[in-house]
């Protein structure tokens, strides 16, 4: 199918701000579903302006954008009519001053994954939560209300899992880290949410001892990642002690698998990667940018997994 992509002076423009943003992954998979719905809505239209009339005529671009320019980006998106953007590294918690509204989930997360113009403001959300949980609430879905989590790692992403865990109803949630006073401060800022209730962290050391209670094994943590594939967050030692059919769940979606998820394969239990939660995240944006839930979510994916040299 060709994929052919006529810019007009009705498309639209969607973005990405990072820096930098050269590696980010969201135009590729952005742009094959925005191309999929042009072809989708020509098929139905006879004249080429009904694209517009459609309002599908949409291109998501790469925008590297410095710290201290920020502001004035962000305004000057407002006067160029930008629809909606994804922001990525390092402008998470900066960009949430400059924005009108953010939605519960983002405060809850404290960081903005994506951001829409609505009525001539900007708000905020943060799809990751909707993006991790995907999985657990489709192919895994079940009762996990008398379930325990683990999670390794307490960074940026960590949050979304803890956060997302608390929706699906997890009994327990249990955050190991490496670092105490990021610990600390990673546990006080729940405190007065709901989640703090479930919520409890500790050091490596009660890895051994969680193990095997966990239900659901999360790594967060880098631990695995290309190029230092050979690595995993545990031992096989520790791992031996994970129960049969728990899920271990990495976020690193490259290698695939990674060593953590092939250990825990061999352990019986279920492994799921991330390249799910970075489709689903990616689904999720933009069905607030389109207003639109009918999305070309397996294009999405294979246009992933092509970019990234991964076969099924
Ligand atoms: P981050 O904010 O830097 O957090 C990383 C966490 O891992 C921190 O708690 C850090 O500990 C810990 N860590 C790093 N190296 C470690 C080591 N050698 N031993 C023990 N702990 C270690 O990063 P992030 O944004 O949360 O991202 C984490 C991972 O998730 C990355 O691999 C990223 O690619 C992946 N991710 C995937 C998706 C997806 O859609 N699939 C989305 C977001 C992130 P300290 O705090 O002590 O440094």
């Amino acid at each position: 199918m060709t994929k052919e992509r006529l810019i007009t002076g009705k498309t639209k423009l969607l973005g990405v701000i990072g820096h930098p943003v050269e590696h980010s992954l969201s135009p590729v998979m952005h742009n094959a579903a925005l191309a999929q719905l042009v072809v989708a809505s020509r098929r139905e239209a006879s004249r080429r302006e009904d694209i517009a009339q459609l309002g599908l005529d949409y291109i998501y671009l790469p925008f590297p954008i410095e710290p201290q320019n920020l502001e004035v980006a962000i305004a000057g998106f407002a006067a160029i009519g930008v629809v909606g953007f994804s922001v990525t590294i390092p402008h998470k918690q900066a960009i949430i001053p400059l924005l009108s509204e953010i939605t519960p989930l983002a405060q809850t997360i404290g960081a903005v994954n994506t951001v829409s113009r609505q009525d001539n403001r900007w708000v905020g959300t943060n799809t990751d939560i909707e993006g991790f949980i995907a999985p657990l609430q489709t192919t895994y879905k079940q009762d996990w209300s008398q379930k325990i989590a683990v999670i390794l790692g307490n960074g940026g992403a960590a949050r979304a899992v803890v956060a997302g865990c608390h929706q699906l109803g997890f009994a327990k949630i249990y955050v190991l880290g490496r670092n105490v006073q990021k610990l600390q401060a990673f546990c006080d800022s729940w405190s007065n949410s709901p989640i703090e209730e479930n919520l409890q962290v500790g050091t490596w050391d009660e890895l051994a001892k969680l193990i095997p209670q966990a239900n659901l094994l999360v790594n967060t943590t880098p631990i695995g990642m290309y190029p230092k594939v050979d690595q995993s967050p545990l031992s096989v030692e520790e791992m031996a002690n994970l129960p049969t059919g728990a899920i271990a769940y990495d976020l690193i979606y490259i290698p695939k698998p990674t060593q953590f998820l092939q250990q825990a394969e061999k352990q019986g239990a279920i492994a799921i990667d991330g390249l799910e939660m970075l489709v689903q995240q990616g689904v999720a944006a933009l069905k607030i940018w389109l207003q639109s839930e009918t999305l070309p979510v397996e294009v999405m994916r294979q246009a992933l997994q092509n970019h990234l040299g991964l076969r099924e």
